[in-house]
C-alpha cells in the first residue's frame, strides 16, 4: 500500500474540511481521531457562521470562508441544518449614550467598504425583527448572509463525500511516528499536547438548548458587546447570544474561562449566563431548557487561528477559538494550497503559525 499524502489528527469540523479540501485536489487522505467524527469542540458549538470584523485578517478568513459555505449549500444533505438566519448584532445603549448605535453606524459602514450588505435597524425595526426582545432597545444590525449549521453533521458531510477513510484508534502521542508525506495537527484544543510549545489554551464554554418553540426566535441574536467578552483575556466572561435552530429549539449562549480543565458545569457561571440573556428577552426564563453542556475553545492570542506549515512535514490547522465551524473551510483550503503549492484566494500570511516562533507571543 502507497503511503498517505496526508493524516490528519483529528475528525473534528477543521480536520474534516482540511481532510475533504486535500482529498478534492486529488491527494490520498486519511483521518485519525481517537474519538470519533465530530465529537469534540464540533459537537459543543454552535454553528454560527458569521462574517468578523474585529481585524482585517480575522475579516477576511471569515468572509472567505463563509462565500465557501455558501457555494456548499446546493450539496448539504438535510442533517446539516443549514439556515440562512442572518445575524442581528444588538444594540442596548445606556440612555446616556449612543455608545452602541454608533458601533452599529460603524459596522456598517466597514461592511458596506468590504463588499457586505447589511441593514441598520431602528428600535422599531429591531421589535418587529424579533418581537421576543425586550422593548425599546437602541437598534441593531442585520447581517443577512450570516447562517447557522449543525456542526458534526457537516463534519460527517465532508470526510464522506470523498469516502475519505477515518480511523478511530487511540490518542496520537507522537506525530512523528505517523508516516505520510504531510501531517496535518487538527486536533482543537488538544493539539498542544502533540505539538508542545503551541501558543494554545483552552476556553472552556457554556450552552444551553430549550424545548422546540418554533417561530419564538428568528435570527441569530449577538450582543454588541460580545467581542469584549471574546477579546478578553483574564477572567471568566459571558455575554448574550441566541440561536434559532431548525428543529424549533433555541441554542443559548455564551460563557468564556480559562483556566477550567473539566467539563462539568458551573453553575454559577451558567446563572450569570441566562441573567444575561433574559435582560435582551425576558421571557426567555419562561421557556423549558432540555440541556447544558461544555466544550473547549483553541484560543491563541492574538485570536487568530494557526494555519501553515510547523516542522518538517507537520502543519498546524488548530486554535480558532470561537469561530472555527465558520473558519473551517478557508482553513481546509489555505492547507490545501500548501501542500500542493498552490496561490491562496486570501493573504496566508496573518494565519502562518510562525507568527509566535519569535519567543515573545508564546508566553501565556
Ligand atoms: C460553546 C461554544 C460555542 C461555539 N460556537 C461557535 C459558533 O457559533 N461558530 C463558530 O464558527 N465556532 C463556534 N465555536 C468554535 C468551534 O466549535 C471550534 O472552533 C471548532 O469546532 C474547532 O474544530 P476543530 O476541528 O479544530 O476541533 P474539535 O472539534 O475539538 O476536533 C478535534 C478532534 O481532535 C481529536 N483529537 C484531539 N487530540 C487527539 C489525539 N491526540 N489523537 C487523536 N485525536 C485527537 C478529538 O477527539 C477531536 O475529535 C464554539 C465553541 C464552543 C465551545
Amino acid at each position: 500500500m502507497p503511503l498517505p499524502d496526508v493524516i490528519v489528527v483529528g475528525a473534528g469540523i477543521v480536520g474534516a474540511a482540511c481532510a475533504d479540501a486535500c482529498a478534492r485536489r486529488g491527494l490520498r487522505v486519511e483521518v485519525l481521531d481517537a474519538h470519533g467524527i465530530g465529537g469534540g469542540a464540533t459537537a459543543a458549538g454552535m454553528g454560527h457562521i458569521v462574517v468578523m470584523d474585529d481585524s482585517e485578517a480575522q475579516f477576511a478568513l471569515t468572509r472567505y470562508s463563509q462565500q465557501l459555505w455558501q457555494a456548499l449549500v446546493r450539496d448539504l444533505p438535510r442533517s446539516v441544518e443549514y439556515t440562512a438566519s442572518g445575524t442581528i448584532w444588538v444594540a442596548d445603549d445606556d440612555p446616556t449614550t449612543a455608545a452602541e448605535m454608533d458601533e452599529v453606524r460603524r459596522k456598517h459602514a466597514y461592511y458596506a467598504a468590504r463588499g457586505v450588505a447589511t441593514e441598520i435597524l431602528d428600535p422599531r425595526g429591531l421589535a418587529a425583527a424579533e418581537p421576543n426582545l425586550r422593548a425599546p432597545l437602541s437598534g441593531g444590525l442585520l447581517v443577512p448572509g450570516d447562517a447557522v449549521v449543525y456542526p458534526p453533521c457537516a463534519a460527517r458531510f465532508l470526510l464522506e463525500r470523498n469516502a475519505i477513510k477515518v480511523t478511530l484508534a487511540p490518542p496520537v502521542t507522537n506525530l512523528s511516528s505517523l508516516r505520510a508525506g504531510h501531517v496535518v495537527n487538527a486536533a482543537g484544543a488538544g493539539a498542544g499536547a502533540l505539538t508542545p510549545g503551541l501558543p494554545i489554551r483552552p476556553r472552556k464554554g457554556h450552552l444551553v438548548i430549550t424545548d422546540r418553540y418554533p417561530g419564538w426566535l428568528h435570527h441569530q441574536l449577538v450582543e454588541l458587546g460580545y467581542l469584549k467578552s471574546a477579546h478578553s483575556h483574564d477572567g471568566d466572561s459571558v455575554a448574550f447570544n441566541a440561536q434559532p435552530r431548525a428543529t424549533g429549539q433555541i441554542l443559548i449562549g455564551s460563557s468564556r474561562q480559562f483556566d477550567a480543565e473539566h467539563t462539568t458545569v458551573d453553575h454559577a457561571l451558567l446563572a450569570r449566563m441566562l441573567r444575561r440573556a433574559a435582560l435582551y428577552m425576558p421571557a426567555l426564563p419562561s421557556l423549558s431548557a432540555l440541556r447544558v453542556w461544555t466544550g473547549f475553545r483553541a484560543a491563541t492570542p492574538d485570536s487568530l487561528p494557526l494555519i501553515g506549515p510547523w516542522s518538517e512535514n507537520v502543519l498546524l490547522a488548530t486554535g480558532h477559538e470561537g469561530l472555527g465551524i465558520t473558519t473551517s473551510l478557508a482553513t481546509g483550503e489555505l492547507i490545501a494550497d500548501h501542500i500542493t503549492a498552490t496561490p491562496s484566494a486570501i493573504p496566508p500570511e496573518p494565519y502562518l503559525p510562525h507568527r509566535f516562533s519569535n519567543g515573545h507571543a508564546l508566553q501565556h
